[in-house]
């Protein structure tokens, strides 16, 4: 067996072998099945000429108001640590800790550490080092593996390095479990493994003047020098807990969506879960298939869109095969489409090429006014959450339950959902809706959770409670120019970057889709494709100007930080519910998510000509 760390002979570069195996082969399952009853893959009609209305927006209002302060989050700390264990993996492989250097240093190894490998090494730049907290490659593919998992956003666009690759998904919607192994192709083919450290948690980043070096800490007792940093640690990577009253007291099992824990035999036991979440909304129809009873407790319903799943079929593989580049092209199309849902349903016609346009465009007489076109955006939004309202009463038979799977919110508010089993789940006489709106699960004790005085004893408790948005947890740990931290610095002034990925006092620093890192396309791996190709340009760049150092001037920094408050708010009327895309009702405007759409570009393309917004700098030494 290699050793885990040792010098290629002709680089001189260290080479890695620190890949955990598999710890059982309980880990493994599939996503959604193919639903074949129509009355379950399409919507009722849409109600022609509803509009949103003052009685409506009202019964919004008040569905927001009702919940406004209920949502209460922790990390993952003290007697919570054990839901953060690696279940995946066997432990990692023994190594000795790092004191050296290397050029560049990613954080992560997910779809963007991935990418970021491919396109650097084609670049020329090989000295990269990946720091992984896993124990393998796939970070959000890694880490969650409920049953049921997959993909929202098509596979054939979603999956990057497909033509690079060769590999065609097997269903539209691919399983996570498919994904995952996709992350591993990738991670072979191009030699990834070799240059990563997995198992490996950065525990500090610090900017060093005097050599112009990041020194980078680790939980393995790393302390490595690299001339670039780069985030690429996701923008749903830390999970957390809802902070209920008695958690700590439940005796039965329990863990968190994101650790799953297949030890567990859950046929015929009593299952909670709290959270009707995206996470949820996929585990739940896998769940009703094995326990005994099922008991779901949910605060604020998803909206839960027809998903229409399907397999690849023979015509697209043969197709594709004669087509180099196809993958590319029908992701650049997808791009195109700017409507969350009409992108998720897209036209197979249009993405493969074969039409022009995904939709009929409606022409105008006259240019519609700022509000009005808002107005006319708020009203179809309305409509399709009525088809979506409607879709429930077809479906699900009580009608208590029925109403309370409802949502009142403008679609895309929260997290859209697609699923064709679990409305039809809450038919089955062994799973029970627990509605515990507006203000959630406030009791759980010994024996499971209580609501409203009623007890439900559980064997098994799952957290479905999702991740901290925007992994503003590991900003507080980047120490720039003068000591201070990325966090202290977005406290006193307000979230503040150029383009997402720079931010003034911490140079060569790139944060990949974070706060504020737009890139045209809510498709995340578009973005990462964007933020891994200006990467490359600024780089390179540099190598020609023979700079050593980057960092961004002030003035830039607050355009850009300024335009992203404005977008935000102008958008705001579209996502105004209680959610985490905006930090539960309490963030500023443009400090999380990026809401301007295409003109990041703008923005980006500009930078590039004139290079205005950029200070580089020589070698200090
Ligand atoms: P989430 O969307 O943040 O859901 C957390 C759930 O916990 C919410 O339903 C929340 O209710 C509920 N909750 C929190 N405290 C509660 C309490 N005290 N009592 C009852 N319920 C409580 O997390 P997630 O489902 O893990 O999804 C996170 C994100 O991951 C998604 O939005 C998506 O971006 C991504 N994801 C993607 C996919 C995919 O691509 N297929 C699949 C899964 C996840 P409230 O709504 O009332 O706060």
């Amino acid at each position: 067996m290699n050793a885990a760390v040792r010098i290629d002979p002709e680089t001189g570069l260290k080479v890695f072998n620190t890949r955990a195996a598999k710890a059982s082969e309980k880990i493994a399952g599939k996503g959604y099945s193919v639903v074949t009853d129509q009355k379950l893959t399409e919507l009722p009609e849409m109600p022609a000429g509803a509009t949103f209305n003052a009685e409506e927006q009202a019964k919004y209002l008040a569905f927001k108001e009702a919940r406004r302060g209920a949502a209460d989050y922790m990390a993952m700390e003290g007697e919570f640590k054990k839901y953060l264990d690696d279940v995946y993996s066997e432990p990692p492989i023994p190594r000795e800790a790092l004191d050296d250097e290397c050029e560049i240093l990613v954080v992560g190894a997910g779809f963007g550490g991935l990418l970021l490998w491919q396109k650097l090494s084609q670049a020329g730049f090989t000295d990269v080092r990946f720091c992984e907290k896993g124990g393998d490659v796939g970070g959000t593919w890694y880490w969650n593996r409920y049953p049921g998992i997959a993909c929202d956003v098509e596979s054939y666009s979603y999956l990057p390095l497909l033509d690079e690759t060769g590999y065609v998904p097997s269903m539209k919607f691919a399983s996570g479990f498919e994904i995952l192994e996709h992350c591993q192709r990738m991670a072979q083919k191009f030699g990834f493994y070799d240059h990563c450290l997995f198992h490996t948690t950065v525990e500090a980043t610090t900017w060093d003047e005097a050599s112009g070096r990041w020194i980078v800490e680790t939980d393995r007792g790393d302390k490595m020098r690299a001339r670039f940093v780069v985030m690429a640690n996701g923008i749903l990577t830390a999970p957390k807990l809802a902070r209920i009253p008695g958690m700590e007291k439940f005796k039965g099992e329990s863990f968190h969506t994101s650790r799953w824990n297949y030890n567990i035999d859950l046929s015929g036991k009593r299952v909670g879960i709290i959270g009707t979440g995206a996470t949820a909304v996929q585990a739940i129809p896998e769940l009703a298939k094995v326990v005994g009873q099922l008991y779901v407790f949910q605060r604020t319903p998803s909206s839960i869109d027809v998903r229409d799943q399907r397999e690849t079929t023979d015509e697209e593989r043969e197709t594709w095969a004669k087509e180099p580049g196809w993958a590319r092209a029908r992701r650049a199309r997808f791009a195109r489409i700017s409507e969350v849902r009409a992108a998720v349903l897209a036209n197979d016609d249009y993405l493969a090429g074969k039409i022009q346009d995904f939709k009929e465009r409606k022409k105008h007489d006259r240019e519609l006014s700022r509000e009005e076109l808002m107005q006319k955006q708020l009203d179809s939004s309305f409509r399709l959450m009525e088809q979506i309202r409607a879709r429930v009463d077809a479906i699900v038979k009580d009608p208590k339950t029925a109403a309370a799977l409802k949502p009142y919110y403008p679609y895309g508010c929260k997290r859209p959902t697609f699923h064709d089993e679990y409305l039809p789940t809450f038919n089955l006489p062994h799973v029970h809706l627990v509605d515990t709106a507006p203000r959630g699960v406030s009791e759980i004790n010994e024996r499971g959770v209580v609501h409203e005085g009623v007890e439900y004893p559980l064997d098994v408790l799952i957290y479905a409670t999702g991740f901290q948005w925007m992994g503003t947890s590991t900003f507080n740990r980047i120490r720039g120019r003068n000591g201070r931290t990325l966090t202290e610095k977005w406290e006193t002034e307000g979230t503040r970057t150029f383009l997402g990925l720079h931010t003034r006092g911490f140079p060569n620093l790139f944060i990949v889709t974070g706060p504020q890192g737009g890139g045209g396309s809510f498709n995340f791996t578009d973005v990462i494709y964007a933020h891994a190709d200006y990467l490359v340009w600024v780089l390179q760049t540099m190598r020609e100007r023979g700079a050593r150092i980057v960092d961004v001037r002030k003035e830039p920094e607050d355009k850009y930080a300024e335009h992203c408050r404005v977008v935000d708010l102008a958008t705001a009327p579209l996502r105004d519910c209680i959610s985490y895309y905006n930090g539960e009702g309490k963030a500023a405007p443009g400090s999380l998510a990026y809401y301007g759409g295409r003109q990041w570009d703008k923005y980006r393309m500009e930078a590039q000509s004139s290079l205005a917004p950029y200070v580089f700098g020589g070698d200090p030494n």
